[in-house]
Formats: structure tokens, C-alpha cells, sequence
């Protein structure tokens, strides 16, 4: 039972389990908002275009069965609506986290340095210029990193 509830902890600790939790606990609250929006807003608008039809309750009537494609259309509906509310989120976090990403990249590492001796450019590596085969001290590096002034 120690072994058992030890296994439990590690697992329930994992940081993929606190990430599916909160996935789900925002997943349901994401999807109260998309039910309350759909229950009375999208719903009522079609139905006002339509001429005031409810989806839910449409039906049709064979012999004893009741067909009910109203219930059918509406659930369509609120997946259709559901799918385009998250495509259009993860559309702009990845918007996001594009320009998050550029951000980071935007300065970009130098590859060149200048000589002091002679002033050329030469690779940020080296510690003799191949110019004018000045041996150049291991700490110019440091001093050349800054962009030049
Ligand atoms: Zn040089």
C-alpha cells in the first residue's frame, strides 16, 4: 500500500498531469462560456433568420418513432462554433508565440569581430588575424562583442 500510494504521488506530481488538469478545468470553463453563447446568442440569431424555427425541437414522426434531427443539427452546430472558437484561439497564440519567438531571435549573434590592429573583420574565433597576423589577446573578445559604437 507505502509502494502504492508513492506511485500515486510520483504520478500525480509528473508536471504533464498538473498541465492535463488545468487543460481540463479551463477546458470546462472555456466551454460554459461557448455553451452560454451558443444557448443564447448564436442560437436565437439563427432561429430569428429562419423565421423563429428551434432547432432542438424539430422533429419528424414515423409511425411511433420520433426522429429528432433538430437535436442532431444543434449539436452540429455547437461543434462547428466550438472548432472555429478554438481554431481561432490557437490561431493567435501561435500569432503569439511567433512573435515572442522573433523577439528572442532579433538580436542576433555576431560571427565577425573587428581587429584592433588593422581594423578588419575577421571571424569572432580568432586569436591570430589573418590579415595582419597580429595574435590577438583570448579577452578582445569580450571588448568586441558589443556592437561597435
Ligand atoms: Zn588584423
Amino acid at each position: 500500500m507505502k509502494a502504492f500510494m508513492k506511485e500515486f504521488k510520483e504520478f500525480a506530481m509528473r508536471g504533464n498531469v498538473m498541465d492535463m488538469a488545468v487543460g481540463v478545468v479551463i477546458g470546462g470553463a472555456f466551454g460554459a462560456i461557448i455553451t452560454a453563447l451558443v444557448d443564447n446568442i448564436i442560437t436565437p440569431i439563427i432561429g430569428a433568420v429562419m423565421g423563429g424555427v428551434n432547432f432542438s425541437k424539430l422533429a419528424i414522426t414515423v409511425g411511433k418513432a420520433t426522429i429528432g434531427y433538430g437535436a442532431f443539427i444543434q449539436a452540429v452546430i455547437d461543434f462547428l462554433i466550438v472548432a472555429f472558437c478554438i481554431f481561432c484561439m490557437i490561431k493567435a497564440m501561435n500569432k503569439a508565440t511567433n512573435m515572442k519567438k522573433q523577439e528572442e531571435e532579433a538580436p542576433e549573434e555576431p560571427t565577425t569581430k573587428e581587429c584592433p590592429f588593422c581594423k578588419t573583420e575577421i571571424a569572432i574565433g580568432a586569436t591570430r588575424c589573418p590579415n595582419c597576423t597580429s595574435v590577438l589577446e583570448l579577452n578582445a573578445d569580450i571588448d568586441l562583442e558589443k556592437p561597435e559604437a
